[in-house]
Order: structure tokens, then C-alpha cells, then sequence
């Protein structure tokens, strides 16, 4: 006996373009027949003493409870006295991983066209545990931390993910050669991982070989694993090799198996309420959610109308050099279904 009541998801439309594109989402998770109903939280106006962020701990609730949500781009509103939203999420929602997978869309052209590979980055502590300190006058130290737990848990998330997706090779990127004790440990504790699943091939590749073969052929890589600020940047780098911001999704996993899936772009202030975004990255982000889900018809036919939209070429927004909509490319998208 199967239950068919909807998925409950919680809903972060965010600012600036935000707003328009999640709701080029709902309008084709609705066509789709999608199962899911979504809980839609805004970003406050005021500082929630609870949070120390304009982010209510409402909002949080709502993503704890649901244990899935997709997150549109926040504007970081400036001032003192409270705590970035998106480090807020990743905080509270002990957020360790973060996952951005980057494939080439067929139709749209850029330099490779055979693009398929998954960054996985640990999201929680190395360079950016903010702990950043002057010793003296004229020098300063910034402490890099790395720990078994976190290591162990985000190696074992891509290990697992390599297996649940059916991928053959997962590479843990690394300095271990001069961070030997920080970058040193992480490695440790790949292979660790690596044992458990004899069935993935295992690698190790030292980041700036890794950037050298990325930008030479990417075809090389399938998943990539590694430390926060080598994350941060190779992903974006990635994301550069197959169009950039406006077509990139990711998902942060959390403690517990929570799911928040986000562009990776911002809220973009010189194109908002002008109807001209491209929903992309965040309907490609909502297909991540589906599959963490398991829902992959629904992602393979969401998937499928947007490259096939794409690739038709008749309708793209300008950032693809086309002449569409957001609203347009929404249509386009839904006749595709
Ligand atoms: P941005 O990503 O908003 O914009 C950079 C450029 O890319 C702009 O020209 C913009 O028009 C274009 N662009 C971005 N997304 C697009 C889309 N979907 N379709 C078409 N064009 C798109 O970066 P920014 O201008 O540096 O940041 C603006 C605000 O967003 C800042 O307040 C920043 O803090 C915030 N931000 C939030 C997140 C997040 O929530 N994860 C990430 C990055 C920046």
C-alpha cells in the first residue's frame, strides 16, 4: 500500500532575480505533475535575534522538518551585527557537503563538449573555519583545520554517491605533498573510504595537476573530492567549462541526510524584475533534488525539456545570446515536457 501524499519542500525564492526564476520552477515542476508541495519561505526583513540573521528560525524549522528544499540566490545584505545567510544555512543546517555536478549541455556550444563530472567539496572547516588571528605587527596567521570526522564523512558521501549514480572513479584532490598533516589526513581518510567500496576506482591527483588536466581535457575526471577552499575553487572552474553561472546547479547535504539544492549564482541586481534571468541553474539544482529524492522519471523529463530547449536554440535568454524571456524559455520548457 503506497501513500501518494506530496512531498513536502521547502521553498527559499530569495532576492534579486530570485523570485522569477523559482517561479519558472513551480510553473514546470507543476506541468510535470511533479509530487512535491512547497512550503515557500522569504528571507526576513529584520534581524531574528534566534538566528542572529535575517533568515527566521521559522525558515530553518521548515527545512529540518521537510529534510529537502531548494534555495534561490540570497543578496547579502550589508552591515554589522549578524551572520551571512548562506553561513547561516550551512551552520545550522550542518551543511557539509557540497555537490555540483557539470555535464555539457548538447546544442550549446563552449570549448569541450565532454564535459560529465561531479565536485564534491567539504563545505564545514579547512581554510574557511574563520580562525584568523595577528601574531605581531606585520604578521598575521589564518589556521587551517581538518578533522577525521569531517573528512571521513564527506569521502564517504562521495563514495556513496559514486555508487548510488552509477560512476566508476571518484579522485580525492589534494597538496598533500606540502600540507602534509592537513592534506595528509584528508587522504588518509579517503582511502579509508576507498576500501569499503572495492567496486570505485580510487586516485589521488595533486590540485594544480588537476587544474592543468581539467582545463586539457575534463573528460578525464567523472567525481572529484576534496577540501573546502580547493572546492570552492575547482567547481567554479568547472563550472566555467561547461557556460557558467546561468547554467550550473549544486546541492548542499546535511547532517541526517538533509538536501538544500541552489544555483551557484547570485542574485544578479542588474537584471532583476526585467524578466530577462535564465532559470537554468535553478531548475537544474530542483532536478538534483528530485533525484536525491529518487524521483528520476521526474528528473529525466524535467532534465530532458530543458537541454532539448536549449539545444533547439529557438528560445534562449540573453545571457545564452538568445532574444527569450525568462517567461518565454518557461513556455518553451513546459511544451517540451
Ligand atoms: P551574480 O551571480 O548575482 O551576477 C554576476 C553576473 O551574472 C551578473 O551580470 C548577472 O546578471 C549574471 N547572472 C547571474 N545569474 C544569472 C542568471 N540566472 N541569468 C542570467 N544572468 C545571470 O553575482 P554578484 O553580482 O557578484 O552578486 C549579487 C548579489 O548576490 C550579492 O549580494 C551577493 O552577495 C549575492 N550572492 C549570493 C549567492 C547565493 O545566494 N548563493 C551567491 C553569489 C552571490
Amino acid at each position: 500500500f503506497f501513500s501518494s501524499a506530496p512531498i513536502r519542500a521547502t521553498l527559499f525564492p530569495g532576492d534579486g532575480i530570485g523570485p522569477e526564476i523559482a517561479e519558472s520552477v513551480k510553473q514546470i515542476f507543476k506541468a510535470a505533475d511533479v509530487p512535491i508541495e512547497w512550503e515557500e519561505h522569504y528571507v526576513g526583513t529584520e534581524i531574528d535575534p534566534r538566528t542572529q540573521s535575517f533568515l527566521t528560525w521559522e525558515s530553518l524549522e521548515s527545512v529540518r522538518k521537510n529534510q529537502v528544499g531548494l534555495k534561490g540566490p540570497m543578496a547579502t545584505p550589508i552591515g554589522k551585527g549578524h551572520r551571512s545567510l548562506n553561513l547561516t544555512l550551512r551552520k545550522e543546517l550542518n551543511l557539509y557537503a557540497n555537490v555540483r555536478p557539470c555535464y555539457s549541455l548538447p546544442g550549446y556550444k563552449t570549448r569541450y563538449d565532454n564535459v560529465n563530472l561531479i565536485t564534491i567539496r567539504e563545505n564545514t572547516e579547512g581554510e574557511y573555519s574563520g580562525l584568523e588571528h595577528q601574531v605581531v605587527r606585520g604578521v598575521v596567521e589564518s589556521l587551517k583545520i581538518i578533522t577525521r570526522q569531517a573528512s571521513l564523512r564527506v569521502a564517504e558521501y562521495a563514495f556513496h554517491y559514486a555508487k548510488a549514480h552509477g560512476r566508476e572513479r571518484v579522485s580525492a584532490i589534494h597538496k598533500a605533498n606540502i600540507m602534509q598533516k592537513t592534506d595528509g589526513l584528508f587522504l588518509k581518510c579517503c582511502r579509508e573510504v576507498a576500501e569499503k567500496y572495492p567496486e570505485i576506482k580510487y586516485e589521488e591527483v595533486v590540485i594544480d595537476n588537476c587544474c592543468m588536466m581539467l582545463v586539457k581535457n575534463p573528460a578525464l575526471f567523472d567525481v572529484l573530492v576534496m577540501p573546502n577552499l580547493y572546492g570552492d575553487i575547482i567547481s567554479d572552474l568547472c563550472a566555467g567549462l561547461v557556460g557558467g553561472l546561468g547554467l550550473t546547479p549544486s546541492c548542499n547535504i546535511g547532517e541526517g541526510g538533509i538536501a538544500l539544492a541552489e544555483a551557484v549564482h547570485g542574485s544578479a541586481p542588474d537584471i532583476a524584475g526585467k524578466n530577462l534571468a535564465n532559470p537554468t541553474a535553478l531548475l537544474l539544482s530542483g532536478v538534483s533534488m528530485l533525484r536525491h529524492l529518487n524521483l528520476h522519471d521526474k528528473a529525466d523529463q524535467i532534465q530532458n525539456a530543458i537541454l532539448n530547449t536549449i539545444a533547439e536554440g529557438k528560445y534562449r535568454t540573453a545571457d545564452l545570446g538568445g532574444k527569450a524571456k525568462t517567461t518565454e524559455f518557461t513556455k518553451a520548457i513546459i511544451d517540451h515536457l
